[in-house]
């Protein structure tokens, strides 16, 4: 017996999404130590002592199911967002709600929408479902929302836009987006990706869009400024009706009670974010000084990562990095094989990875 001759046909079809590489395998694998990781987009500032202090203390009912409803997380939330609790929707990292989304609305007879250089969440959870992939061309690396507007047909049940966009790093003004949301059918549902939008500049607040705009949601998550990628905390902010939706199909303890309790500490660290920020802006103009240095071309970012053209075989120059222990990101899985996508870090491992670029590209390359 073969198993993939029984599974599902859509799902044999699927390639695994391909994670960073963890630091302990690369310390495994080459017996070395001192690595520095630049490839998942964490915060390199580490979890802050209130998270720590608030962790501390959840562990000590660990013996307890979570709070299935999140009671204390969706309050703080709502306060934050003066929205009402019934809005919100936890996941175990705001992946989880974006395959809860597409699990709800999408069957496979239905098309889902996104965009060429799109998170590479979006084609696996609609393959998932054996649905068909709808991939607008990207303008600039970015997403054409004109293309994407044409490309709406009454097959398509859900449009997925991540704002700023991984891994690209772009970004679309907001007014632009609006403007989107007016075209889109109230029979679409449109999913705004902001995993990224702490690092923005942006001072419109998408989420009072929700008011006007019944088929929006907007995903965020505690993985990236929040630094807190570990312990799998996102979530939606919809409707009230679109909520209790995806609150049918969740599992019902979602997210953990360690996670619950730090979410709820990083939401109230405004400093964090703000040192965050600082960190970030800084590290952004030193690899943009560096790749000029050394000749490369970027694509300018407004996240916490920059997509470098490294003029060559990137997987080469990835394996030439990962010998000097500086671990980045191939994104060939995107269609972009001679790009690397490096997150920012601290100031020391900015300058790490790109001594080391500079010396990967000195090698003899195809
Ligand atoms: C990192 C990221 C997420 C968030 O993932 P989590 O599951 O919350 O860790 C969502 N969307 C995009 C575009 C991302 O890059």
């Amino acid at each position: 017996m073969n198993a993939c001759d029984i599974a599902l046909p859509n799902i044999n079809a699927i390639k695994p999404y391909q994670p960073g590489k963890p630091i302990d395998e690369l310390e495994r694998e080459l017996g070395i130590s001192n690595i520095i990781k630049l490839a998942s987009n964490e915060n390199p500032l580490g979890p802050s002592e209130v998270v720590l202090t608030a962790i501390a203390q959840a562990a000590k009912a660990l013996t307890r199911y979570p709070d299935g409803n999140g009671f204390v997380l969706k309050a703080a939330l709502a306060d934050y967002y003066q929205l009402t609790a019934d809005q919100i929707t936890l996941g175990n990292g705001s992946n989880d709600v974006l395959e809860l989304l597409a699990r709800t609305f999408v069957s496979p007879a239905d098309e889902v929408i996104f965009s060429q250089y799109a998170f590479a969440v979006y084609p696996l959870v609609t393959q998932a479902i054996g649905a068909k992939a709808v991939i607008a061309p990207s303008r600039d690396f970015g997403h054409d929302l004109d293309a994407m507007t044409t490309l709406i047909s009454d097959k398509t049940k859900l449009i997925f836009i991540a704002n700023p966009n991984n891994p690209t790093g772009t970004a679309i003004a907001p007014e632009q987006i609006e403007a989107f949301l007016q075209q889109v059918p109230s029979s679409v549902i449109v999913v705004l990706d902001e995993a990224y939008v702490e690092y923005t500049t942006q001072t419109v607040n998408t989420v009072e869009w929700l008011a006007n705009y019944p088929n929006l949601v907007i995903t965020r998550t505690f993985s990236k400024a929040y630094g807190l990628a570990a312990l799998r905390v996102g979530y939606s902010l919809s409707s009230p009706d679109i909520a209790d939706l995806l609150n049918r199909i969740r599992q019902p303890f979602n997210v953990n009670s360690l996670a619950l309790a730090a979410a709820t500490a990083a939401l109230s660290e405004q400093a964090y974010i703000d040192q965050t920020k600082q960190v970030n802006e800084a590290g952004l103009k030193q690899f943009e000084a560096g790749f000029k240095l050394l000749g490369l071309s970027f694509i300018p970012s407004k996240g916490n990562f920059i997509t470098v053209n490294v003029k060559r075989n990137a997987d080469a120059v990835f394996q030439l990095l990962l010998q000097q222990g500086v671990i980045v990101r191939p994104i060939a899985n995107y269609g972009l094989p001679h790009h690397l996508r490096i997150s920012i870090g601290l100031p020391t491992e900015n300058q790490r990875c790109l001594d080391a670029l500079a010396i990967a590209l000195e090698q003899k390359h195809d």
